[in-house]
Parts: C-alpha cells; sequence; structure tokens
C-alpha cells in the first residue's frame, strides 16, 4: 500500500471501530500488567492509573521488545527466547533488482553461509525505495519502505543473519542491542554506510568516496564508515559471501558500488507461549504481533490479533 497511503488506511480501521464503539487511549503507555493469581486483571498506566479488565492482548510491536522481556521476567509468563536477526540494509541501482522484483515485489532468498554455515535472508525489499533511520531508546538501526507517489531510483533489502545462542547466554536481545549499540557508537549516533568495494578493501568509505560512488544514497542521515568495526566479524563475514551467493541470481548485486547501511536489526526477542487462541499462561492474558515474538510481518501481526480476539469471544460468550 505504500507508507505514504498507510495513515490514510490506519485512519479508516480507526473510524470503523470507534463507529463500533472501541475507545482509543493513543499517546498512553502502558507500564504494567494486573495480574492476580495467575489471572490478568487489567493494566497500570504510566501515570499510575489502573485500567481494570476481564481480558487483556499484550501486541506491543518490536518497540516493546525489551519492555515485553521485563513483563515476562515480573510475571513469570511462560515464554522463550527466539532467534534474532542482525546485518545490513543493501541499496543497489532498481534496474539490478527489477528482473526479480517484476516477478515478485519482495522475494525471499535463504542462503547458507560457506565458512559458518550460518542462515541469512534476503527481508523487506522495497523496489524504487527509501532506506530509513529507525530511532530506538538507545541506538540506531536501519529500515527501508516504498511510497506510492514517490519513487527513488533504487530498490534496497534487509540482508541477515540468524543469530541464535544458547549457554551461558540465551538472551538473543541483550546480544543484538549490544551490537547495535556499538554500530550506534560508531557510526557517531548515526548508521554507519559503507560502499560494498571499501569493505572488499579493507577501508572505510569517506563522504569523498559516498559522493563519487555510482549509487546515491537515498538516506543522508549517515556517516560513511567501515561496518566491519560496527558488526562482529562472523556476520561481516556472512553478508560478504551471502552477496556473492545472491550475485550468481541477481547479477550486479555485489558490485563494487553496492550500499551497505548498518545495522539492520530484526529483535523477535522473546516468544510469549501461547495456546491455539493466542492465551499466554497466565489466564486472559493473550498476546498477538512481533512484540509478543508471534509474527514478523504485518500479515501475520494482524492475523495473530485477530486469532486472539475470537479466543477472547469464545471465553467471554
Ligand atoms: C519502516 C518499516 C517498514 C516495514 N515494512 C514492512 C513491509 O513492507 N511488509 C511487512 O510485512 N512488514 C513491514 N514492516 C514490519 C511491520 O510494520 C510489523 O511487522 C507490524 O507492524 C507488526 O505489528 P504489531 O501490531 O505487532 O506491532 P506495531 O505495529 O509495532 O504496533 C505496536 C504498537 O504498540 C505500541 N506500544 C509499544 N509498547 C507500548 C506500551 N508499553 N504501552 C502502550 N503502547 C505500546 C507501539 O507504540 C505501537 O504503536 C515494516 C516495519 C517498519 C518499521
Amino acid at each position: 500500500m505504500g507508507s505514504d497511503n498507510a495513515p490514510r488506511v490506519i485512519g479508516n480501521f480507526e473510524k470503523d471501530l470507534k463507529e463500533r464503539g472501541i475507545e482509543f487511549l493513543l499517546d498512553t503507555k502502558v507500564s504494567d500488567l494486573i495480574i492476580e493469581k495467575n489471572t490478568s486483571r487489567g493494566v497500570v498506566l504510566q501515570d499510575g492509573t489502573e485500567i481494570r479488565s476481564r481480558f487483556t492482548i499484550i501486541a506491543p510491536g518490536r518497540v516493546g521488545a525489551k519492555w515485553i522481556d521485563e513483563i515476562i521476567q515480573k510475571h513469570k509468563i511462560g515464554a522463550k527466547y527466539a532467534p534474532i536477526d542482525v546485518g545490513v540494509r543493501v541499496e543497489v541501482p532498481a534496474i539490478v533488482m527489477d528482473p526479480i522484483t517484476k516477478i515478485n515485489r519482495d522475494p525471499k532468498f535463504h542462503i547458507q553461509t560457506k565458512t559458518y554455515d550460518d542462515f541469512v535472508r534476503t527481508f523487506c525489499t522495497n523496489e524504487h525505495g527509501f532506506v530509513v533511520k529507525e530511532e530506538y531508546e538507545d541506538f540506531i538501526a536501519t529500515n527501508g519502505h516504498s511510497m506510492t507517489n514517490m519513487e527513488s531510483e533504487n530498490t534496497n533489502f534487509a540482508f541477515i543473519v540468524r543469530v541464535e545462542l544458547t549457554e551461558p547466554i540465551e538472551n538473543t536481545v541483550r546480544y543484538g542491542r549490544s551490537i547495535a549499540k556499538l554500530a550506534t557508537t560508531i557510526g557517531g549516533g548515526k548508521p554507519v554506510l559503507q560502499r560494498l568495494g571499501d569493505l572488499r578493501r579493507g577501508r572505510r568509505s569517506t563522504e569523498k568516496r559516498i559522493k563519487k560512488n555510482v549509487v546515491v544514497n537515498t538516506l543522508k542521515d549517515v556517516t560513511p564508515g567501515d561496518i566491519s568495526m560496527a558488526l562482529p566479524h562472523r556476520i561481516v563475514t556472512d553478508i560478504r559471501e551471502g552477496l556473492e551467493v545472491l550475485n550468481e541470481i541477481i547479477p550486479g548485486v555485489a558490485s563494487d558500488s553496492t550500499l551497505l547501511y548498518a545495522p539492520e536489526v530484526k529483535f523477535y526477542s522473546m516468544q510469549v507461549l501461547v495456546d491455539r487462541n493466542m492465551e499466554s499462561s497466565v489466564r486472559n492474558l493473550f498476546a498477538a504481533g512481533d512484540g509478543a515474538g508471534l509474527s514478523r510481518d504485518i500479515v501475520n501481526a494482524a492475523a495473530t490479533g485477530v486469532i486472539a480476539g475470537r479466543g477472547i469471544l469464545k471465553k467471554s460468550g
């Protein structure tokens, strides 16, 4: 639908729901859940106000990954750590990707890398799109989007490595955050931008090198630098090897002029353990969407919300 159309689509959702008697409390942060005898009784807002309810759905999105983590620990809600994805946002001339994106606008390529046998994949392709900066509480990251009414000459996609941890630390979110913080430090609070050719030659990209590059970066608020200083060696190796494989399928994708922005981090964090109706281990507490680790995109986030809604209807009926 394009990011520029999103406010209209969401606005229509809101209007429709209000007409059906739904009340919204926007710009209102939930700080805690009220749980008594392992049963959900409502929520506590940031200003201390309590909202009592028979059923609650927690669906705070990726931005709420840390909050969910704290809530799970505090209330001992059944959950497990899920892997995260760390890597870069890749930007190439749209013409390089056109033969593929004409067939599938968001193609998914899954690659096992040579050296580490890691899983790396393409995700969230934005045809003629724009790279954007994502701001988290204490670090920045990158993402991409496309518009309906505005096009760039480039196509971008996430190229991310699956990171799963076992002992002694299973907390992938904490690990992912520390990588993102390191990258943010190196970039002076901005995403690090490097040409693939510079990464190959073991040198940083500079303002001058970026300026004379054939591919013009759509995100300007960046620091030209060295991605191998920002991301762990294993992830950089996976990205380099993965792009070489991708280049066999999409010639030109691993050119020296290809732009890499770091970090791109996808937190899926703790996955709340739920039953078929999305009910958690706490009675009448339901979970849905990316923040609860139950989805990784818009359609599935919406689907888990619908299942949770139906689950509540079943119980309240
Ligand atoms: C730039 C960008 C581009 C994307 N492009 C695509 C795409 O092309 N295709 C695709 O499938 N997916 C895409 N995604 C991912 C998609 O947006 C998510 O998968 C989807 O929005 C998840 O839905 P959700 O309801 O779980 O969470 P969200 O949509 O994130 O909604 C969660 C809401 O909860 C709020 N919240 C969090 N914590 C609290 C709290 N404590 N109290 C009150 N409110 C709270 C948040 O502010 C937010 O409004 C993109 C994401 C971004 C950022």
